[in-house]
């Protein structure tokens, strides 16, 4: 049976001492916010994530949900997890204390987040989905809608969706065809269908807060035409109670690979009210909104999946006897050396953890970006921040979730066999891991976002927010005795960024295809640039603690060693990646339709 432990000692390097929390508690409204009342919360949530949410991962993913006319059902036990999930106050924990919410930073949301995902993704999605539509519903609802739904969905009572997929229509949704017509009291009558739509149906909440992109009749084609509304299962009475069903079922669910245990569903909207959200037209503004955490939120699936395949792995590594290191016996008291002695097995649990723990510190700056964009009093320091978040949305949400499949394939392979079978839990990994390359955009979106919108944007104005910090490390710490080694390598790492960006700009600006066909590459080479200054970073914090009593048990030394294996072993990829781009896009451009 997998076993989870929430890495508790990581996540307290990463927020108090790389990233310095004492920051937030100077944030209007996180006062509060210290190490002394951050690092119980993220036990307790451990707690539940290894003793709750981890015992029902398997059973979620054998049983699956059940479609039984127009109801869906969890598999056994998910309705007490979920109710002592909300019980817990875990559904509010980053929501507004005027909803009921605990009003937690995001940069501890996200760390809870990731245990959750490494626990039991599937679970994960019901909450996820619903804190997604509730941010989008503050942001840009009524104050009268608001009342009427936030504090429900703080408390985790009513879930929230987010509908936009339908059948013709995936990755554009300027084709959505799913109409509203304006009723004389204010409200809308929306109707049509959406798939593939997280928890559109399920027995865990007593309502279900739909947001649906439509058109409203006569709005322009395309993507200016289009509309978001909220749609809840039960309309809402005036005092606040449960009021008559409304005109939206589930018409099935899908059968799929992975994360069984989420309800996937076919919601067919019938003339069904709703209200709009925001202004006439410019729903994908407001659908943004939520988007952009969506995509921070699946980013963190992928590192949870890893940390949970990384953790498989080293136990098995550690048990499992099979053959002798090169070097002679290690443990010639045993019938064989367990596998963690041979070279390549090293090599993939390291590769896991370098990118698991440099994911971690790149998702927490972020986050930290994200509290401050939302909680600063001065306006330019709010700009900078959402300029930094903005600019590596794409970057995290493709990163996090190829490195998640990427590590789950690892563990299975440290596992072999018994990785392909499913009583250790690897091919779940390896299957649930797979759906978050796909949704919330999927990863080739991303780098066309990264490449056609973040980096244009305002004359290039985003990129300046990564690219000032990391130059200014790099200059400060090129001669530093001990960061030189690795400040120098992450310069020349950057230096492969740059001209890949000057490339990219140049040409991608005349011929847009050409951005289009570096801009994987692109990504992944901004990906290796970003984890290589966390990994700087890292060992600057770390290298002063190495030998100190603070290092009793090796945490230090294995970060500066992890750090050597990354500067050394994984960094020198974007060489490659820079290379391809240089090389420009004529060879997958020019490549003739028929010959495929
Ligand atoms: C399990 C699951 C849960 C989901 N949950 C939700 C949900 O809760 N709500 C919701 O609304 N949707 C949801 N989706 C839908 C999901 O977001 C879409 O599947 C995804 O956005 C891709 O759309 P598509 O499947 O139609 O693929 P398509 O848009 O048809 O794309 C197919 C391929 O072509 C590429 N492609 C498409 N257009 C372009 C382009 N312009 N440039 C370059 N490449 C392009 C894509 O990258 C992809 O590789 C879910 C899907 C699944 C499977």
């Amino acid at each position: 049976m997998p076993h989870y432990t929430a890495p508790l000692r990581d996540m307290r390097f990463v927020l108090h001492e790389l990233h310095n929390s004492a920051d937030l508690a100077q944030l209007p409204g996180f006062e509060d916010m210290t190490a002394d009342l951050i690092d119980p919360v993220l036990e307790e949530a451990g707690k539940f994530a290894s003793e709750v949410l981890q015992p029902l991962n398997q059973r979620g993913d054998e049983e699956g949900c059940r479609y039984e006319d127009g109801q869906v059902y969890t598999p056994q036990g998910f309705k007490q997890a979920y109710d002592q999930f909300a019980e817990g106050g875990w559904t509010g924990i980053s929501c507004d204390p005027a909803h009921g919410g605990q009003g937690m930073p995001v940069s501890v949301h996200m760390m809870i987040e990731e245990m959750i995902s490494s626990a039991n993704l599937a679970f994960g999605l019901y909450p996820g989905l619903s804190h997604g539509a509730y941010k989008a519903i503050n942001a840009h609802a009524t104050p009268a809608l608001r009342d009427t739904f936030l504090p429900r969905m703080a408390d985790g009572s009513w879930g929230g969706t987010m509908c936009l997929t339908e059948p013709h229509c995936g990755t554009d949704l300027g084709l959505i065809r799913s109409k509203a017509v304006a009723q004389p009291d204010g409200s809308y009558r929306v109707t049509g269908t959406k798939i593939f739509i997280s928890s559109g149906e399920h027995d865990l909440t007593e309502n279900n807060i739909h947001l649906v992109l439509a058109r409203i009749e006569g709005a322009p084609k395309g993507i200016k035409g289009i509309s978001l509304f909220v749609v809840p299962k039960f309309l809402v009475n005036e005092d606040g109670s449960l009021g008559e069903r409304n005109t939206v079922t589930c018409g099935s669910i899908e059968h799929k690979m992975g994360i069984k245990a989420s309800a996937t569903c076919v919601m067919n909207f019938d003339d069904a009210k709703g209200w709009l959200i925001g202004v006439e037209n410019k729903g994908m503004r407001a659908m943004f909104t939520m988007m952009n955490a969506a995509r921070q939120g699946v980013a963190i699936q992928g590192l949870g999946v890893a940390e949970a395949a990384y953790q498989g792995a080293v136990s098995y590594a550690r048990e499992r006897l099979q053959g002798r290191a090169l070097s002679g016996p290690r443990h010639p008291d045993k019938p064989a050396d367990p596998l963690m002695v041979h070279p390549d097995v090293r090599r993939l649990l390291l590769t896991m953890r370098a990118n698991i723990e440099g994911a971690r510190a790149l998702g927490a700056w972020v986050s930290k970006a994200l509290d401050i964009a939302d909680k600063s009093p001065d306006p330019a320091v709010r700009q900078d921040a959402d300029d930094l978040v903005a600019l590596m949305t794409p970057v995290l949400k493709s990163c996090f979730t190829d490195m998640g499949l990427a590590c789950a394939n690892m563990g299975m392979q440290v596992f072999g066999g018994h990785g392909y079978i499913r009583e250790h839990g690897m091919e779940q990994l390896v299957r649930d891991a797979r759906i978050t390359l796909i949704y919330e955009g999927t990863n080739g979106v991303q780098a066309l976002d990264l490449v056609g919108r973040k980096l244009p944007a305002h004359g290039g104005r985003l990129l300046r927010q990564f690219f000032h910090p990391v130059s200014r490390f790099i200059e400060d710490h090129a001669e530093d005795p001990q960061l030189g080694v690795f400040a120098k390598q992450l310069g020349k790492a950057f230096g492969h960024l740059q001209q890949a960006t000057i490339h990219i700009m140049k040409l991608g600006m005349a011929r847009p295809e050409e951005g289009g066909a570096a801009s994987t590459d692109y990504l992944r080479l901004f990906s290796l640039v970003a984890l290589g200054y966390m990994w700087a970073r890292m060992a600057q914090v770390s290298i002063p603690c190495v030998g100190t009593e603070q290092d009793a048990g090796g945490f230090y030394r294995a970060k500066v060693g992890t750090a050597r294996f990354y500067f050394e072993r994984l960094l020198p990829e974007t060489g490659a990646r820079r290379s391809a781009i240089l090389a420009g896009g004529s060879s997958i451009l020019s490549f003739d339709d028929n010959w495929f």
